[in-house]
Formats: structure tokens, C-alpha cells, sequence
């Protein structure tokens, strides 16, 4: 492959930063500085940055800001999907780490790594996932108490795990949680008698949108993936 593409593979930088990166002779490969964004690597090159190795990684794992409209799925005969905003040649295996409604907005993974989405996506890991609710009607402190303790959702036999809550406004709050319940949000709202005008996904643990516009994935760091 290209000495461009596995670096805007395998760090945060796109392929023009990459390419940058190489023409200043920042990157070394094999110990020789290489100049060329085309120089031809391998998987088992030792390819150096600033005295750094960086290792080729054969998992993906993205950050994608999900615009409204988008189906959270590979495929949907009728409404575009989210692996449409992922280059055609990064789309092989990929899965999406569970999946936001037709509505929301925000955060959400894509990754080959099955064992790691399991990770993000099971209760029992405490993976907390922020949203911004913005309600139809004013939430109450008490409202907000139910939420964080854990309220019945219809039809389910047990309350939802103790959330965290922080009230913005009168009818907008943060809520974190860590279960990924069908319309769990949604369905939380709905128990304290109150409904869900708009939902936007923050956060999943630290990992946030800084830098991304609706619509655009980057690659995440080695810090992000690992935390998980
Ligand atoms: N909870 C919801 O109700 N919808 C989402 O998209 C995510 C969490």
C-alpha cells in the first residue's frame, strides 16, 4: 500500500496531513527518512514518526457524526444508511456499535472489532453514553431523581440502571447511561411523563464529537480505542 494511506490508516491525521507529514521527512521507514507519498509499504514495515513506531492495525474503528435521516444499518431500501458516509474502500466487515433512531443525532462507532463493540455495547461493561434531551415539557428535579435511580420503561420487568442526570435547562437535560435499550431514551422520558422533541448522542465514555461535522468519521486514537 502507500506510505499516505497507512499513516491516514493508522493515526488521526487525514491523507493530506499524512503526505505533509512525509514530505517534510518526518517518517521513517524501515530507518530511512522516505520523502515520497507513494513509497510502497507493507504491513510489516517499521514505519517511525517523531521517534514513535506506529504499528499497522488490521481492526478499524471510526467516530462518526450521525446526521438526522440516516438509518443506523449497512443497508435500507428506502432511506440512505450510515456506512453510505464511509469511503467505499474502509466499508469491508465494518458493524455499527448499536444504533441510534432515525432522528438522533451525534456519536456512533464503526468498527470490524467484534469483541470490542461488545465491550462498548453490554451494561455489564459501564460504558457511559451522553445525550442531549431537549423535552416537550419542563422537567422537575424529581423527574430528574427518577431518572438517575431508574424508572420502569413499558413493557420491561425491571428499572433501568442508575443514570446520570444533569439539568440544563428547564426543558434540556444530560443523561448518561449505560444500557442500550430499544428507544431507551425515549422510553425513559416517556415513564416520567414527558416526551422527547430532540435527541442528540454527545459522548460515548470521553470520546466526543470535537472536530467532526455532521456527516464526517475519523479514525480513533490508540488512547480512545484502548480505554474500551
Ligand atoms: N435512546 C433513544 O430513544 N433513541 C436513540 O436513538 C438512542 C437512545
Amino acid at each position: 500500500m502507500r506510505l499516505d494511506y497507512f499513516l491516514a490508516h493508522t493515526t488521526s491525521w487525514s491523507r493530506k496531513e499524512a503526505k505533509r507529514f512525509i514530505a517534510k521527512g518526518k517518517i521513517r521507514v524501515n530507518g530511512d527518512v522516505v520523502t515520497k507519498p507513494n513509497a510502497s509499504v507493507t504491513e510489516d514495515c517499521k514505519v517511525e514518526s517523531h521517534g514513535e513506531v506506529i504499528l499497522w492495525r488490521k481492526e478499524k474503528y471510526f467516530a462518526l457524526y450521525k446526521p438526522a435521516d440516516y438509518v443506523s444499518a449497512l443497508e435500507d431500501s428506502e432511506s440512505p444508511v450510515l456506512i453510505d458516509l464511509i469511503e467505499p474502500e474502509e466499508r469491508k466487515n465494518l458493524k455499527i456499535v448499536g444504533r441510534l433512531d432515525k432522528d438522533t443525532t451525534g456519536l456512533i462507532f464503526l468498527t470490524t472489532d467484534g469483541q470490542w463493540l461488545h465491550r462498548i455495547t453490554s451494561p455489564k461493561h459501564d460504558c457511559y453514553k451522553t445525550y442531549r434531551v431537549y423535552c416537550a415539557d419542563p422537567i422537575s428535579e424529581a423527574n430528574c431523581k427518577s431518572l438517575e435511580t431508574g424508572v420502569m420503561l413499558n413493557g420491561e420487568d425491571l428499572p433501568t440502571s442508575p443514570a446520570k442526570v444533569e439539568r440544563v435547562s428547564d426543558t434540556e437535560i444530560l443523561l448518561s447511561i449505560k444500557e442500550g435499550k430499544y428507544h431507551q431514551v425515549k422510553r425513559m422520558l416517556a415513564a416520567v411523563g414527558n416526551r422527547v422533541e430532540k435527541l442528540h448522542r454527545e459522548a460515548i465514555s470521553d470520546v466526543n464529537l470535537d472536530g467532526l461535522q455532521e456527516g464526517q468519521y475519523r479514525i480513533l486514537t490508540e488512547d480512545e480505542i484502548f480505554q474500551f
